[in-house]
């Protein structure tokens, strides 16, 4: 571990998250002073927030606080506050905590759900990037079935069993899939005396396919394996409306719904869109191949919010894979800087990609390797489970997980906590 003085240069990096985290570890050995700026505590592995929503695993189980996996860093200075403004010229950054200056600034501040505008749906459905909005989630979904117990009004009870997911990405696919079997191997034993036939899950897609960065055999595949377990896809099928009861879709259709959970979109975190610099699609920040801002070299923006072109010509996906590998390059790129030598171009190594459908069932695409069926599901238990940060959180997802395959049951099926976290600003 490098020490530091004073007299080395001082680089900011804002945002722990997926390439925040892992800069800050890669500068250990570099002559600088780190400070890492998070909103939060924690670093959260937002892939299995869906669990979390669906009551499968507990919060904590997914988020690590930074201080623990940093600790002993010596050149690095944790700092739980949020950064509000960038003075480019001035080189300062206005936060929760003060002013704060740097010689090199990194921007790793993710993205944010994007509702393209649609106040109503932001409003009332709920969107799934934040650990509050995944408790919220569960939260909700176990109190529509205690109200529907309740009710001895029919229409109002088969509303609030009807469980709308927007997004056929890999997120609404997931999310879907797991609410279906949280609801018909877990909430079916908790409930014996409510019909279950009243029970609806919708995946709304607006194009004609899900999983659309996969092969098509593998969207066919999700599409069938999701009505295997009682999801109601739904092609074409694009939200213009929501009042918190009913869905309204383009064309009038109405359906029902006292639950929708809007995985349709992600967008740039608010900061970076404030930027005074180039945005371009979902309001991420252009940079260089060198992840630096045009015209300010001390200036790199990584992961969700930095928009670089991959070889296709397409821009880069947001996805961890890209945030963490934008953070080994800015680490070497740094190093290059402090030695007066050329910065090196961001090539992205994609790995493939893969979705869980619930039990035994995924797709992977790993290359020229498409898997589908068990064996994408085991290889998808085994690289999520080597990814979660810290060996306490690993067993505590395994035990859950190795206990809900067996038993049927989901650990965290307790109301408490954050009811409905408040609607995120979205100015389309
Ligand atoms: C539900 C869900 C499922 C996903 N599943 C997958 C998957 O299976 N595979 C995959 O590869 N990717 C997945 N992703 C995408 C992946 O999580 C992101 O691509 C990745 O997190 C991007 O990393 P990042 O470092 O750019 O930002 P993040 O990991 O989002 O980190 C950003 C950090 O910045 C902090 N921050 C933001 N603004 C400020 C501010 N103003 N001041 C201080 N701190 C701030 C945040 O608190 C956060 O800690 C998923 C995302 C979601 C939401």
């Amino acid at each position: 571990m490098g020490h530091s003085s004073e007299k080395d240069p001082h680089v900011v990096i804002v945002g722990a998250g997926f390439g925040g985290l892992r800069l800050a570890r890669r500068l250990s050995r570099l002559p600088v002073r780190v400070t890492l700026l998070d909103r939060n505590n924690y670093h959260l592995f937002q892939p299995l927030l869906y669990q979390v929503a669906t009551a499968g695993i507990s919060p904590d189980e997914i988020a690590h606080p930074v201080r623990a996996i940093l600790r002993g860093q010596k050149n690095l200075e944790f700092r739980m506050s949020e950064v509000t403004g960038v003075n480019l010229d001035a080189r300062t950054l206005s936060t929760t905590m003060g002013e704060m200056t740097y010689d090199y600034l990194v921007l790793a501040i993710g993205g944010q759900t994007h509702f393209f505008g649609l106040q109503s749906v932001q409003q009332h459905g709920f969107g799934l990037k934040t650990l509050d909005d995944a408790s919220a989630i569960r939260n909700h979904i176990l109190r529509q079935f205690e109200l529907a117990n309740q009710t001895g009004d029919a229409a109002l009870r088969r509303a609030l069993l009807t469980f709308v997911v927007v997004g056929g990405g890999p997120t609404g696919v997931e999310c879907a899939g797991a609410l279906a079997e949280l609801i018909g191997l877990v909430l079916r034993k908790d409930y014996p005396t409510l019909n279950f036939k009243d029970v609806r899950v919708v995946l709304l897609e607006a194009t004609d396919r899900l999983l659309a960065n996969l092969p098509p055999e593998l969207s066919e595949a999700t599409a069938e394996a999701l009505w295997r377990k009682h999801v109601e896809v739904r092609f074409g099928a694009a939200v213009t409306e929501y009042d918190g009861q009913r869905v309204t879709l383009k064309g009038g259709e109405v359906l029902p719904a006292h639950t929708l959970i809007w995985a349709a979109g992600v967008r740039a975190a608010d900061l970076v869109q404030r930027l005074p610099v180039e945005h371009g699609a979902q309001g991420r920040v252009r940079v260089l191949p060198t992840l630096q801002l045009p015209e300010r070299p001390e200036v790199f923006v990584i992961g969700d919010a930095a928009l670089l072109d991959g070889k296709d010509g397409r821009p880069l996906p947001m996805v961890a894979p890209v945030a963490m590998q934008q953070a080994d390059l800015v680490a070497h790129n740094l190093e290059r800087l402090l030695r007066g030598q050329a910065l090196e171009s961001f090539a992205y190594k994609d790995l493939g990609s893969m979705a869980t459908i619930g039990r035994n069932q995924a797709v992977a695409w790993l290359g020229t390797l498409r898997l589908r069926g068990f064996l994408a599901w085991v290889a998808w238990l085994f690289v999520h489970l080597v990814q979660l940060v810290g060996f306490r959180n690993r067993l505590l997802v395994l035990i859950n997980w190795t206990w809900d395959y067996f038993f049927y049951d989901r650990a965290v099926r307790i109301i408490f906590g954050v009811q409905r976290p408040e609607a995120p600003s979205d100015k389309g």
